[in-house]
């Protein structure tokens, strides 16, 4: 067994192994030093502090964030996190890999990513909306639907896109649908939207699982996570053939090698709120689930949670990132020298940001798809833009993750080198 490497300094700091990704690839496609310092950096950080009434009439301060990381292909995109954790240097991470994300399924979207401190668990509903709405308001110098389109990430779905669109809208003094993505239907929001980003997970692994010789009929899953990423990606995966064996959310897991029915631990979690205690299936731990004998493992919960480790542990053989920056670049190097397949977050999530530009452009054109129509073009995307990691990994003899970069920052290198620098 592989000995766990001592994790080197800010091995989990988001931002500098955001930067690490970068640099690898800036390396390969030889970057000059200007194009390389101005796209290693955000372009725009907005940080705000804001009163929340609460309801036992107390006011509260809360920290959020608005980051843009580069917007030279088009207005930024990226969702909100709600979590007690987040911080500046995790919300610029992500606002990097969404500009990646963006560019290699090569829609016409920068990159974003907005956050608020907080527990959305101990807040009430009144709270919650009182929140949201204020941070909308806070962050309005930057958001638009020209300029900065959010969308939902952790802890925020289409309510909390509801309440900020009518922010947007009542601070305009008419209705800006396409202020966000990832709205409720009967407000502009699209069909597909919230199953996307799962769907788009089930799309790609079956990519790879047809580039490994892996059938899904015979494959084994464990999903780490269980909100919109995880419990899609479950389900699609569960009605393409595959053995879901392992589920795990905030409070723990579940395991039962001979495959967990996903449609019924659905109806049990909604029965009992939780995925604890389900008929045929033995409790693990997070920890646990990610070293589970499966093929393939669906991390979509949080960042860094395959590091140096535990990578030497792992024993899937491919790895489908669902969530934003699960793997440290640390735990990358492992994983590759174990032969072990990783796609991407930048391509295995991006099926929900391309059905928030389906969203945004049916906005603009007040004119709406039906989900056949969307599902079928999200597809064709995530097939085109996996050919074109898959071949330039194989063309550089690197890893899927640095083949995705090779696309994607090339893209945005192109774009920024012939605007030119302003003035
Ligand atoms: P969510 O809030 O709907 O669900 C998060 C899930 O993770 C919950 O089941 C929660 O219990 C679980 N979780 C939280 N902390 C955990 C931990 N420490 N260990 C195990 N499980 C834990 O969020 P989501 O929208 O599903 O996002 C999940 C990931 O996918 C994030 O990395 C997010 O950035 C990424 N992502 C989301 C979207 C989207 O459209 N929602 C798109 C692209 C990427």
């Amino acid at each position: 067994m592989t000995t766990a490497a001592a994790p080197s300094l800010g091995a989990e700091n988001p931002w500098l192994n955001a930067q690490r990704q970068f640099d690898n690839a800036a390396d390969i496609l030889e970057l000059t030093p200007g194009l390389r310092a101005v796209l290693r950096e955000v372009r725009r950080e907005l940080v705000v502090r804001f009163p929340v009434k609460l309801d036992t009439g107390d006011v509260r301060m809360f920290e959020g964030y608005r980051v843009q990381h580069n917007t030279t292909r088009g207005p930024a995109k990226g969702g909100l996190r709600f979590h007690p954790e987040t911080s500046l240097d995790e919300v610029k991470a992500l606002a990097m890999w969404m500009t990646w994300k963006c560019a290699l399924v090569n829609i016409p979207f920068g990159g974003a990513k907005g956050g608020v401190v907080c527990d959305p668990r101990a807040l009430s509903r009144r709270e919650l909306e009182r929140l949201s709405r204020r941070f909308a308001s806070e962050i309005t110098v930057l958001i638009g639907p020209e300029s900065d389109i959010p969308a939902p990430d952790v802890n925020t779905g289409a309510q909390i896109m509801a309440w900020i669109m009518d922010t947007i809208s009542m601070e305009a003094g008419y209705s800006v649908p396409a202020a966000v993505t990832g709205k409720p239907l009967d407000i502009g929001g699209s069909e597909g939207r919230p199953s996307a980003t799962g769907r788009g997970v089930t799309i790609v692994a079956l990519e790879a699982c047809g580039k490994l010789g892996i059938d899904p009929g015979e494959a084994t899953v464990a999903v780490q996570g269980f909100g919109n990423v995880g419990s899609v990606s479950a389900e699609l995966m569960h009605e393409a053939g595959f053995r879901v064996c392992a589920i795990s959310d905030l409070g723990g897991g579940i395991y039962s090698p001979d495959g967990i029915h996903i449609p019924a631990l659905l109806a049990h979690r909604s029965h009992t709120g939780t995925i604890e205690r389900f008929a045929g299936t033995t409790p693990v731990t997070n920890r646990e689930l990610l070293e589970l004998p499966v093929d393939v493992l669906v991390p979509a919960a949080l960042e860094n949670q395959i590091t140096a480790a535990n990578a030497g542990r792992i024993q899937a053989r491919l790895v489908v990132e669902g969530a934003n920056g699960p793997t440290t670049p640390d735990a990358d190097s492992i994983l590759e020298r174990r032969g072990i397949t990783v796609v991407p977050d930048i391509l295995a999530n991006a099926g929900g940001v391309t059905v928030s530009y389906f969203e945004w452009v049916q906005d603009l054109q007040s004119l709406f798809w039906e989900e056949g129509e969307i599902n079928r073009r999200l597809e064709r995307i995530l097939q085109r833009s996996f050919g074109q990691m898959w071949r330039q990994a194989q063309a550089h003899t690197v890893s899927l993750r640095l083949g995705a970069y090779l696309v994607a920052v090339k893209r945005v290198a192109d774009a920024t080198a012939v605007r030119g620098i302003y003035p």
